[in-house]
C-alpha cells in the first residue's frame, strides 16, 4: 500500500483514534516487595502512566506505599535485560568480565534441559533453586518444579536468612502464623520491639499503616524498643532505647515483675490455652499418662495427676510440687515463675541499658492495660478482651539468640492472654473458614495428642509444631539437622564444605537456578558468597537486570516484571498480606498490564517449558495439585500441557466456582468477603494449647547433639532450654579496644531488599532521607571520635571486614549503636543508578557456624565495630 495513499492515512488516523480511546485503570497486585498490595495501573496508549492502590481489595484498602507508586520506573527502567545471554568467560569472580553474548531462547533452554536432565539422572539434589522475595514475587511455580525435579534444596537468599528463622518459628508455634501484629482497632498498649508492623517495612505494612494511625490518633499508646528511633518509634508515645541484640533481657525482666512482683498473670488462659499446667518431672520433661502421650496434669479438685485433657482447665494446679508416676514433679507454670526470678529489672538494667524503674512502670503499664477477665461484643459475639501486645519481627529475632529473643517478648502476651482475641496480638490470618459460596480456602490450628498446636503442612510449609525429628542431613543448608531451622547460611558459610564433610553429604551442589536473588549482596560479607558462586558448575539466573550475582551464570535470562506476569495468587501465600483484625478477605491477581518487550518472557512459563524438555511435566502437574491443594474436578491430568494461565484459571475456579476464574479476576481483580470473628478471634473457640514450656526443644537438643557430637560439632545445649534465656551474641563479648560501637542495620522504608536501590524515584526519595544512605551514630560518640556530619569513615570488625560510609549524628540512637540503612553497597555496572549508592552493611558480617544460631541457625546480624575516619586508614 503506498503511504500516500487514502487507505493507508484512513488506517493512520483509525489507529490514532483507536490510540486515544484506551484510557485502562487495570486490577492487579504491586510486587515491590511481598507486601502483594492491590494496584490500579492506569495505562494510556499502551503506557502505563500511573499505579494507584485499589479501593476495592483490603490488601492496602486504596493505598500505596512510595515504593509501590514508584513501581513504573523499575518496569521502564532502560536497564532491563531483554534477550538471553551466555557467559563467553569461563573464569568465575566478582573481578571477571563474563563476556556476555547473546544467543537465542531455544539455544538456552536447550543447553539448559541438557545439562538438568543429566543432573536429574546422577542425583536431583545437585540443583539448588535460590529465589528472593521479590522481584519474582511467586513461589509457586518453582517450588512445584523443585519438588517435581526431587530436590530438596529450595531457598531463599539473605533475605529469609536475615529475617525469619526466629518469627516465623515462634509466631507459628504461638499464634499458628506467619507473624504477628496488634489488633489496631481495638488495642490500647502496643509495645513494638523492633519492629515496624504498621509503620513502613515489614509484612503487611501498607495494609496496617491506616490502622496503625488510627489507634494512635484513637489514643493507643505505642512503646517501641529499638537501639534506633527511626519509622516506627519516631511516630511512638515513647521510645525505649536499649543496647542492640538484648531484647530477651528486657522482655523476661518484664516478665518477672508481672509474675512474681506484681503477680498479675491470666490464670484461666494459661490453665486452658497453654501448658502451663502439664507436670514437668525431674529431667525437664512432661510426665505421660503410661502408654499414651497425653502429657499429665495436677486435678486440685480430686487431688491427682491425671491426663490434661480429662481435667476441667480451671481444676488444673498452675502451682505446687505433686507426686505422679512415681516422680516428683510441678507444673510447667511454678518452674517458668521460679526461672523468671534471676531476671530482674536491675540485672536487666546491666544488660540493656533500659533503667530498671522504666521496666518496673512498662511492665506494671502493659499487665495493667491487659484487663485481664474483661470481655467485649464484636458483631454480636462475646469475647475476651485484652488490649495490649508485644510484637518483633527481624532486628529482634536476627541474632545469636534468635529463638529466645522473640519467645521472650510473646510470652508477655501468653502471661496476660493477649494472643488471638480482642486488642491483642493476632497472628496473621491463621484460621479461615472461606469464601462463603465454596467454603475455601478452610484451614485452622488443630490439637495434636499432646494437645498442643499443630496444623502439618500450613499453606504449603512444614508448620514448626511438632517439629521434624533431627537426623543426618540430606539438604546442603542442614536444615534437616537443625530441624526448626528454615533457612540456612551453609549454601554459602566459609565452613560449608566442613559442614557437609562431617555429616557425609552424600552429594555436592552442581547447578543453580537463580530466580531474581542478589545473594552476593544479601546475605553476608560478598567473598564467601563469591567462593560459593564461583563452584558451581552450572548457572541460570532469571533476572530483571543484570545484577553482580547473575554475573556469576552461565546463561542469564531476561525475566518479566510484576507488570507483564500473571498469578493467580499474588500473596505468598493467602494470608500473608492481609491487615489485621476485623475487615474483608481478599483474594486479588496478578494478570499483564503490559507485554513482554524484546525477547523478555514470564519464568513461569518458561519452568513449565524446561519441564516438558526435561520430560517432567507430570511431576510438576503433581507437585501443583499438591501445591495449590487442587481438588476433583480441578485436578491437573497426568502429563498434560497446561499453560500457566490455564493453571491460574483452575486455582481459581477450584477455589471460588466455576463462574469465578481468570476471565472473571481479570476483569474485578479481587475477590472479597467478610471476615468473621471466628476467624480472627479464633483462640477460644479451638480447643488448642500453646507452649510456655518449650519440653520439645530439650528432646531435639539431645538428638542434635547425638548426631553433631560423636563428629566433632559441639551443640551449645544452652540453647536448647525450655525456658528463654538471655545468650549474649558475639558482638557482646568483644573486649578489643577501640571497638566500641554495636553496628546493626534496619530495613528502610523506601527500599525492598537490595532491588528497589536500581530505582531512580526511590533513589531521589532516599536521598532526601538524612539516613537512607549514612551511617548513623550517637551525636556524643561521634565527637568523642571528633566526627562531624558527612565524615567519611571506615567502620571495621575485629576480624577485619570493613566498609565505608559518609557519617550523620543525631540524638536518636543509643549511645552504642551504629545504624546503617536498607541492604545497599551496589557495584555492579547492570544497576547503574544503584551503583555507589549507600552502604553495605552486609560486607561486615561472617558467615559461618560460630555466627549463626545453634538452635535455629539465624546469622547474627549485630557486629561490634570501630569507627576510625577514612583518611586515617591506609
Ligand atoms: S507495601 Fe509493598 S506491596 Fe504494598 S505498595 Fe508498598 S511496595 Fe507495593
Amino acid at each position: 500500500m503506498n503511504i500516500a495513499s487514502p487507505d493507508f492515512l484512513a488506517k493512520v488516523q483509525d489507529k490514532r483514534a483507536d490510540d486515544r480511546a484506551e484510557d485502562a485503570w487495570i486490577p492487579s497486585s504491586c510486587a515491590l516487595c511481598y507486601g502483594s498490595c492491590s494496584i490500579l495501573a492506569h495505562r494510556v496508549n499502551g503506557v502505563v502512566v500511573k499505579i494507584e492502590g485499589n479501593p476495592d481489595s483490603s490488601i492496602g484498602k486504596g493505598r500505596l506505599c512510595g515504593k509501590g507508586v514508584s513501581g513504573l520506573m523499575c518496569h521502564y527502567d532502560p536497564n532491563r535485560l531483554r534477550v538471553p545471554l551466555r557467559r563467553t568467560n569461563p573464569k568465575k569472580g566478582i573481578d571477571e568480565d563474563p563476556g556476555w553474548k547473546e544467543i537465542t531462547w531455544e539455544e538456552a533452554l536447550e543447553e539448559i534441559a541438557t545439562v538438568l536432565k543429566r543432573v536429574r539422572a546422577e542425583d536431583p539434589r545437585k540443583l539448588l533453586i535460590q529465589r528472593t522475595t521479590t522481584v519474582t514475587a511467586s513461589r509457586i511455580p518453582f517450588q512445584t518444579f523443585g519438588a517435581a525435579f526431587g530436590t530438596p534444596n529450595i531457598s531463599t537468599s539473605g533475605g529469609g536468612l536475615h529475617c525469619g528463622n526466629g518469627a516465623h518459628l515462634i509466631s507459628g508455634i504461638m499464634h499458628a502464623s506467619w507473624s504477628i501484629v496488634p489488633d489496631f482497632q481495638y488495642c490500647n498498649y502496643a509495645m513494638y520491639f523492633g519492629a515496624s508492623k504498621g509503620h513502613g517495612a515489614g509484612h503487611a505494612s501498607n495494609s496496617n499503616m491506616a490502622l496503625a494511625a488510627d489507634a494512635r490518633a484513637r489514643g493507643m499508646k505505642v512503646v517501641v524498643v529499638d537501639p534506633f528511633c527511626n519509622f516506627a518509634a519516631a511516630k511512638a508515645t515513647e521510645w525505649v532505647p536499649l543496647k542492640v541484640g538484648t531484647d530477651a533481657a528486657l522482655a523476661l525482666a518484664m516478665c518477672q515483675v508481672m509474675v512474681n512482683e506484681l503477680r498479675i498473670y491470666d490464670a484461666p488462659y494459661l490453665q486452658a490455652k497453654t501448658n502451663a499446667p502439664y507436670l514437668i518431672g525431674p529431667e525437664g520433661r512432661y510426665v505421660l499418662e503410661p502408654g499414651s502421650p497425653r502429657p499429665l496434669v495436677w486435678d486440685g479438685e480430686k487431688r491427682e495427676a491425671r491426663p490434661f485433657s480429662d481435667v476441667p482447665a480451671a481444676n488444673m494446679a498452675l502451682e505446687g510440687e505433686f507426686e505422679a508416676n512415681g516422680v516428683k514433679c510441678r507444673p510447667a507454670f511454678a518452674l517458668l515463675r521460679e526461672h523468671l526470678k534471676k531476671f530482674t529489672p536491675e540485672w536487666a538494667q546491666s544488660v540493656c541499658t533500659v533503667p530498671a524503674a522504666n521496666i518496673r512502670r512498662l511492665a506494671k503499664e502493659f499487665a495493667t492495660e491487659a484487663r485481664i477477665g474483661s470481655t467485649i461484643v464484636v458483631e454480636g459475639v462475646t469475647l475476651p478482651y485484652r488490649p495490649v501486645a508485644a510484637v518483633a519481627f527481624r532486628g529482634n529475632q536476627g541474632h545469636i539468640n534468635s529463638v529466645y529473643n522473640f519467645f521472650a517478648v510473646d510470652l508477655l502476651n501468653q502471661l496476660v492472654g493477649a494472643a488471638d482475641v480482642v486488642g491483642a496480638c493476632l497472628g496473621f490470618a491463621p484460621a479461615s473458614l472461606g469464601h462463603p459460596e465454596t467454603q475455601r480456602p478452610r484451614y485452622f490450628p488443630k490439637a495434636g495428642p499432646d494437645g498442643l498446636m499443630t496444623v502439618g503442612t500450613w499453606m504449603g510449609y512444614h508448620y514448626p509444631y511438632p517439629p521434624e525429628r533431627p537426623r543426618m542431613p540430606q539438604k546442603m543448608g542442614l536444615q534437616d539437622l537443625f530441624s526448626i531451622g528454615m533457612t540456612s547460611p551453609f549454601l554459602d558459610a566459609t565452613d560449608r564444605e566442613a559442614m557437609w564433610e562431617k555429616f557425609d553429604l552424600p552429594y555436592r551442589p552442581e547447578v543453580l537456578i537463580n530466580f531474581g536473588a542478589n545473594l552476593l549482596l544479601s546475605i553476608a560479607n560478598r567473598r564467601p558468597v563469591e567462593a560459593s558462586l564461583a563452584k558451581y558448575k552450572f548457572m541460570v539466573s532469571f533476572d530483571l537486570y543484570l545484577t553482580e550475582t547473575s554475573n556469576f551464570a552461565d546463561i542469564v535470562l531476561p525475566d518479566c516484571s510484576y507488570l507483564q506476569s500473571w498469578d493467580s495468587r499474588s500473596m505468598m501465600p493467602f494470608i500473608l498480606a492481609h491487615p489485621a483484625g476485623m475487615g474483608d478477605w481478599s483474594w486479588p491477581i496478578r494478570q499483564p498490564v503490559l507485554p513482554p518487550e524484546g525477547e523478555q518472557r514470564r519464568f513461569n512459563e518458561v519452568l513449565l517449558d524446561l519441564a516438558d524438555r526435561i520430560g517432567m511435566r507430570a511431576d510438576v502437574n503433581a507437585a501443583m495439585n499438591a501445591s495449590l491443594n487442587l481438588q476433583a474436578p480441578y485436578r491437573l491430568e497426568g502429563d498434560r500441557r497446561y499453560s500457566y494461565q490455564e493453571i491460574c484459571d483452575i486455582d481459581l475456579k477450584c477455589h471460588f466456582g466455576e463462574a469465578h476464574g481468570l476471565a472473571w479476576f481479570k476483569k474485578h481483580g479481587v475477590m472479597t468477603w467478610k471476615k468473621k470473628p471466628e476467624e480472627v478471634y479464633w483462640r477460644p473457640f479451638l480447643d488448642v494449647r500453646v507452649p510456655i514450656y518449650w519440653e520439645f526443644l530439650l528432646g531435639i537438643g539431645e538428638e542434635v547433639a547425638a548426631i553433631a557430637e560423636p563428629r566433632g560439632l559441639p551443640i551449645r545445649r544452652e540453647f536448647y532450654q525450655p525456658l528463654p534465656d538471655f545468650i549474649p551474641c558475639r558482638s557482646h563479648c568483644c573486649t578489643a579496644p577501640g571497638f566500641d560501637l554495636y553496628a546493626f542495620y534496619y530495613r528502610d522504608t523506601v527500599h525492598t531488599n537490595s532491588y528497589t536501590l536500581e530505582n531512580p524515584w526511590l533513589d531521589e526519595a532516599a536521598k532526601l532521607d538524612p539516613f537512607s544512605y549514612t551511617v548513623a551514630i550517637h551525636a556524643q560518640a561521634g565527637r568523642k571520635k571528633d566526627l562531624a556530619d558527612g565524615d567519611l569513615v571506615w567502620i571495621e570488625t575485629e576480624s577485619g571486614k570493613k566498609v565505608k560510609g559518609r557519617v550523620r549524628l543525631t540524638e536518636a540512637i543509643h549511645p552504642e549503636g551504629l545504624a546503617i540503612a536498607a541492604c545497599a553497597g551496589h557495584w555492579g555496572d547492570g544497576m547503574p543508578v544503584a551503583k555507589g549508592k549507600g552502604v553495605g552493611f552486609n560486607a561486615l558480617l561472617d558467615l559461618d557456624w560460630e555466627h549463626v544460631s545453634p538452635v535455629n541457625l539465624n546469622l547474627d546480624l549485630c557486629v561490634r565495630v570501630k569507627v576510625t575516619k577514612a583518611e586515617a586508614v591506609s
